[in-house]
């Protein structure tokens, strides 16, 4: 799987590191976030779903 992130509409807030119950292993948020260590990552998608710019697409492969 993959996290997509927007990049022209992430606005950096930081809620999708805030929300994940992995947060502080997965998200990486400096002005814009990136989704790393995927490997802890449990596609529960919550990260999507709260983010208010609508900037992240978990991909399921
Ligand atoms: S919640 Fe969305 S807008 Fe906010 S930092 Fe995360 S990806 Fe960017
Ligand atoms: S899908 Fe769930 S565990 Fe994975 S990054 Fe998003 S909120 Fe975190």
């Amino acid at each position: 799987m993959r996290i997509e992130v927007d990049q022209k509409k992430c606005t950096g807030c930081g809620l999708c590191r805030e929300v994940c119950p992995k947060g502080a292993k997965i998200w990486d948020v400096n002005k814009k976030a990136k989704a790393k260590n995927l490997e802890f990552c449990h596609v529960c998608t919550i990260c999507a779903s709260k983010c208010p710019e609508r900037a992240i697409r978990v991909v399921r492969e």
